[in-house]
């Protein structure tokens, strides 16, 4: 093993921003607090004022307020066993599709743990 990769052993992993022309994508809590907006509304007409606030913020926060997370993939070879892999942005350890080795996500670098 001597002089194949110094000892923490990492690799250079690609980020591949998400592609996103235009309006944001709404996230789960966002898409939820849309429907729950919604909803309200249903109960009575006191209730639409209410709702429809709760709606309009989720929905503007959604499409039109930048993430503040850079969503993207990282794609880079195994610092392991040097299969290709991808993590998304999100993910900062994960393990080799190909040999199940623990990979750590750091400043742009698959660092083997
Ligand atoms: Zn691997």
């Amino acid at each position: 093993m001597a002089g194949q990769v110094s000892d923490n052993k990492s690799t250079t992993a690609k980020f591949v921003p998400e592609d996103r022309k235009g309006l944001h994508k709404p996230n789960s809590v966002e898409w939820m607090l849309m429907v729950a907006g919604i909803s309200i509304c249903g109960i009575g007409s006191w209730a639409v004022a209410v709702g429809l606030m709760i709606f309009l913020g989720a929905f503007y926060s959604g499409f039109f307020v930048k993430p503040q997370v850079k969503r993207g993939l990282y794609f880079g070879p195994c610092p392991h066993c040097g299969a290709t892999m991808s993590a998304t942005h999100y993910q900062d350890e994960l393990d080799c599709p190909s040999c199940r080795g623990m990979v750590r996500v750091r400043n742009g670098r698959y660092e083997a743990i």
